[in-house]
Parts: C-alpha cells; sequence; structure tokens
C-alpha cells in the first residue's frame, strides 16, 4: 500500500504543543527580530480592558442598554454585541477605552472597516452625546476634570 501524502498534514497542531514548537525553521531572524514590545504593549492594554469592560457591561445592563445602539442598515439588533470605541486602540489615551457604544457584529465590522476613523469617532461619539457617558462616578470625575484643564 502506497504511504498517504495526507497523513503528514494530519498531524494536529497538537492541544499541549507549545507554540514556539510549530515552526522551528520560522524562528530564524525575522521572527526572532520582532519586537517583543508589541506583545506585551497589547497585553497591558488588554488586560486593562478586562476590568473596564467589566464595569462598563454593568453601566450598560442598568441603564438598560442591551441592543445595538449603532442600528445602521441590516443591523443584527442583539446578535454578537460588543463594545465599539470612538478611538482605534493605538490612538487611545488612558479615559478614552470608556468611551464606547453597544454595538452588534454587523454594525461594529462596518464601523472599523468601512469607516474612516473621524467617523467612526464622530459616529460613537453622538451616541454617547445623546444617552450620556456610562462610566463610574469616578471616572466621570477625571474625565470632567480633564475637559476642564483642556
Ligand atoms: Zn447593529
Amino acid at each position: 500500500m502506497k504511504r498517504s501524502p495526507i497523513k503528514r498534514s494530519q498531524t494536529p497542531l497538537s492541544r499541549n504543543t507549545p507554540l514556539r514548537s510549530r515552526s522551528v525553521l520560522k524562528t530564524s531572524v525575522a521572527a526572532a527580530e520582532r519586537p517583543k514590545s508589541t506583545l506585551r504593549a497589547i497585553g497591558k492594554k488588554g488586560s486593562a480592558w478586562i476590568k473596564v469592560r467589566k464595569e462598563l457591561k454593568k453601566r450598560f445592563e442598568w441603564a438598560g442598554i442591551t441592543t445595538c445602539e449603532l442600528k445602521m442598515r441590516g443591523c443584527w439588533f442583539n446578535d454578537g454585541l460588543s463594545f465599539c470605541h470612538s478611538k482605534k486602540r493605538r490612538k487611545m489615551q488612558d479615559l478614552d477605552i470608556w468611551r464606547v457604544c453597544l454595538g452588534c457584529l454587523h454594525c461594529h465590522g462596518i464601523l472599523d472597516e468601512k469607516m474612516s476613523h473621524e467617523e467612526m469617532e464622530q459616529t460613537v461619539e453622538n451616541i454617547i452625546e445623546k444617552r450620556g457617558l456610562l462610566v463610574p462616578p469616578l471616572v466621570l470625575q477625571q474625565i470632567q476634570r480633564n475637559q476642564d484643564g483642556s
């Protein structure tokens, strides 16, 4: 019997295999030179976001906002909901992480892919302006203090 060529590619990336063993070859110069700080930065912002998100969820539920606020054509209403930021992550400053609206996957996709950063910010900020900023009181104070200061 011929040895099946499929066998080889079937080798699963086994569940417990550490990522680094996936490809020894690629651990060449390019991979080694990739800045490690990128990952770390994402990690830092990521973990901050987990906390903020938890708080936002509470605030939004309290305010009774449980469906998409963007309501664009083809809106999924309450399917695939997530928070949409007014600014791209890279451009966010400390308190911008709180400036969000709730969006379904469909509308969030339009925001991210079809709009310019300016349009995206404008759209989310319009929603925030109409319903008020949903953040914990302490954060609101901080934001107001910053706005007065600038
Ligand atoms: Zn929607």
